[in-house]
């Protein structure tokens, strides 16, 4: 019988805390089982038990737990462990760690209880042209609510009425997302239900109506090449306990995964299979589906919470899913006897955490479940394939795609000698329309790929150069002609189109730059017949409309789709002929040592979607700089040449993977104390770490939020002592915050950052 229980809060400050046992909870604690305890003055926590003990602590006095809230532990054994790992190694408080690994209603004092969500629609008084256009004006004087209608129509597609008509609704959206999305508040919304306009309807949440048939297709026989792969991938595993599946687009890679996963659950063993954005791969999951039926869970953060404290819950019971597919949170649930994970598109940087901590990689954190771990992609990132290269990894490589469909031609097309010759429309080269109009002509798909989601991204006044930008942020505001508004893509935050400029007062105000908006819209010009749809953060903002944009393209009902890079994510579409990237520049300019990594990996990506069956697909490839290497190599799709030339780069300058980085950021509402503290923390940093410590600079966005920025960076040598750097960081970071002079300074880390 233990005596203390140390206990994990949901607190941003390091360690644990430590209660007492009651004594009518004897028996009933152990770590892992979920407690309700006192913190502070008035605040009660729901905190894991990590530890139990009868080291009487000193120096304060110890409160008793309050509530034992489970009779078995929410966590399996290793999970804990695997918290603390993610908690070092990303330099993140252990609570932190535990508000990313559990779902709300495991967190939440009153526990999860299934609960309705609230949607809101259009009355039927409204549903049509004329009566819409009458509710606009009476609204005239209600910028608000008529701000937040519009956002609804808009986000819901009935802004897209034709005529008198309709189309068929509409993406269902909840008022949440609304005042999400329109930043409107509930009395606005309830003004608009008060007149009629707007209606809300309750829908229960929380039911697990996944899974899928319960008699499922059958598995596709692999074909030779597919097979030989398979075979080399489970000869690897009996070496290795990670191994990199490197195959060209279309290669079949799903299906031997799927293979492999009925191996696994053929020996009782459960597969965990993370893909890097959920929500953007619906046809991922339909396949799976179609396969393993209900023994497939899905999980992820477009899910209710409801449904995920399900999920947690059925892990830890006696009949688990068998397979989850899941986004990189998914790391965390429970596993009983987790065999195989896969990491499909491992290169992809969602993988890595951001906002908030920890900042953690999904495919680093799925390795360290310990289980066999399969990474897949077409594109490896450097890391998992040097890894592959020094025999750290397996390595196995599929070179043709199923049926022999050849990979695309790409064809670069030079748009600064067309600049100069005046032959540009817009964004346009003149070989890149005829190739979209014949296309379009024989009845095949088009998709357009532009990195950049918007109007423009920025406004400039034309007589004297004045340039919005955001309030909050060091940045220039994109311009959202639909939504009639510019938008600061760092905070969110949007204000009024000006119509004449402040400094100056012309009233010539231009947007620069291709944003997609704007490429639909001289699209639609230019091709009035084709059926266009764009797919950006801005149409997939409600829960459905990724998946009918994807369903209408699939099934021919759209015939050009223009994108950002969510386009390059998990489409499988066998009549698309042509792919243009509309500006390959903009992603090899961007100021960061992955540029080049990143740039080949998505034209590699976008073009990959371009094929079919008997005729091979074209890309043509838009840039200023044809000359650079990068683009022939990603022409010749050359990815042996493009890592070997960048791996000798990223050697010679100290970089990933023959160094590790950590980030450190400092963050102040005023810039000149950050300023001061980044220098102060450099210094004290470069006696430890001498010259692997660089910086303090100004990042490229030096001020998001309110908030000034400085950044260091510190490069380490594979083999360092990383505990111990890390005890340093932390001291240093104690000392600077011991200084009065620096209040309210945040310091935190971005360890191996993307
Ligand atoms: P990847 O994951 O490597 O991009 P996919 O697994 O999506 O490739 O395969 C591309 C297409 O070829 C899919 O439509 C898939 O159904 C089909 N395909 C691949 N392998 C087979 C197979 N062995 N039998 C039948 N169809 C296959
Ligand atoms: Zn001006
Ligand atoms: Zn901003």
């Amino acid at each position: 019988m233990n005596q203390y229980a140390d206990v994990i809060l949901p607190v941003p400050l390091d360690g644990y805390f430590t209660y007492a046992v009651p004594q009518e909870a004897q028996g009933r604690v152990a770590t892992g089982i979920r407690v309700i305890v006192p913190f502070g003055r008035s605040k009660n926590y729901v905190g894991v038990i990590a530890r139990l003990h009868d080291d009487k602590p000193q120096g304060y006095e110890v409160k008793p737990i309050s509530v034992v809230i489970d009779t078995l532990p929410i966590l399996l054994t290793g999970q804990l462990d695997f918290w603390q790992w993610i908690s070092s190694y990303y330099m993140s408080p252990i609570g932190e760690v535990y508000k990313a690994a559990l779902p709300a209603g495991l967190k939440a004092e009153e526990g999860y209880k299934p609960r309705t969500e609230t949607f809101i629609r259009l009355t039927a008084n409204y549903q049509n042209e004329p009566t819409l256009h009458a509710a606009l004006n009476m609204l005239a004087r209600a910028a608000k609510q008529r701000d937040a209608f519009i956002a609804y129509l808009s986000l819901s597609h009935w802004d897209s009425i034709e005529g008198n008509v309709c189309r068929e609704p509409v993406v269902e959206i909840t008022r949440e997302e609304l005042m999400n999305a329109s930043e409107s508040t509930l009395p606005t919304i309830n003004q608009l239900v008060k007149r009629g306009m707007l209606e809300t309807y309750e829908v229960e949440v929380g039911r697990l109506n996944q899974g899928g048939t319960p008699h499922p297709e059958h598995i596709k026989p692999l074909s030779h090449a597919q097979q030989d792969a398979y075979n080399q991938i489970l000869l690897s595993f009996m070496k290795k306990q990670v191994t990199l599946l490197h195959g060209v687009t279309s290669s079949g890679k799903t299906e031997i995964y799927i293979h492999l996963i009925q191996r696994e659950l053929d020996q009782h063993r459960q597969v965990l299979f993370l893909m890097p954005e959920i929500a953007l791969t619906v046809q991922m999951m339909q396949r799976l589906q179609r396969v393993f039926g209900n023994r497939l869970g899905i999980y992820h953060s477009k899910y209710s919470d409801a449904e995920r404290v399900e999920i947690w819950q059925k892990q830890l019971s006696q009949n688990p899913y068998d397979v989850i597919l899941g986004a990189r949170s998914a790391v965390f649930l429970p596993f009983q006897r987790l065999g195989l994970v896969i990491v499909d598109e491992e290169h992809e940087t969602s993988y890595k955490q951001q906002d908030p901590m920890p900042r953690y990689h999904a495919r680093s954190a799925a390795i360290m479940l310990g289980a066999k771990t399969l990474l897949g992609t077409a594109t490896p990132s450097m890391e998992s394939y040097f890894n592959s290269q020094t025999g750290k990894y397996g390595y196995v490589s599929l070179t043709e795609r199923y049926q022999g469909i050849q990979l695309p031609e790409i064809q670069v097309v030079d748009t600064r000698d067309l600049q100069r010759r005046k032959m540009m429309r817009g964004p346009f080269s003149p070989v890149l329309l005829s190739s979209v109009r014949q296309a379009l002509e024989r009845g095949e798909q088009v998709i357009l790929f532009q990195n950049r989601r918007g109007w423009a991204p920025m406004i400039e006044c034309k007589q004297c150069g004045w340039v919005p930008r955001c309030q909050h942020c060091d940045v220039s505001l994109t311009l959202h002609r639909n939504m009639n508004q510019l938008s600061c893509h760092y905070c969110g935050f949007t204000y009024q189109v000006p119509t004449e400029c402040p400094a100056c007062g012309g009233k010539d105000l231009q947007g620069r730059g291709y944003g997609t908006e704007k490429i639909e819209d001289q699209i639609r010009d230019i091709f009035p017949e084709a059926r266009v749809a764009r797919m950006d953060l801005d149409t997939t903002r409600t829960r459905n409309a990724y998946e009918r944009l994807i369903t209408d393209f699939s099934a021919g009902r759209t015939n050009l789709l223009i994108g950002t890079q969510m386009i390059s994510k998990g489409l499988d579409f066998d009549k698309v002929s042509v792919v243009g990237i509309l500006d390959a520049d903009r992603m090899l300019n961007q100021p960061d040592f992955r540029a080049f990594e990143h740039a080949f990996m998505m034209m590699a990506q976008v073009s990959g979607r371009a094929g079919r069956k008997g005729r091979q697909g074209l890309v043509i490839l838009q840039t200023k700089n044809p000359e650079l290497p990068v683009i022939q190599q990603v022409v010749r799709n050359d990815f042996e040449q493009f890592s070997r030339e960048l791996l000798e780069e990223r050697q010679l300058f100290h970089y990933p993977p023959y160094y590790r980085l950590i980030y450190v950021y400092l963050k102040h509402s005023k810039d000149d104390v950050v300023n001061t503290a980044g220098i102060e923390l450099g210094s004290r940093l470069r006696q430890w770490f001498g010259d692997r410590v660089l910086g303090p600079d100004k990042p490229a966005v030096a001020r998001v939020k309110t908030l000034s920025i400085r950044k260091l960076v510190i490069k380490l040598e594979n083999g360092i002592d990383m505990p111990r750097v890390r005890q340093y960081l932390l001291l240093a970071q104690q000392q600077m915050l011991q200084d009065k002079r620096y209040g309210s300074l945040q310091i935190y880390y971005d360890v191996d950052p993307l």
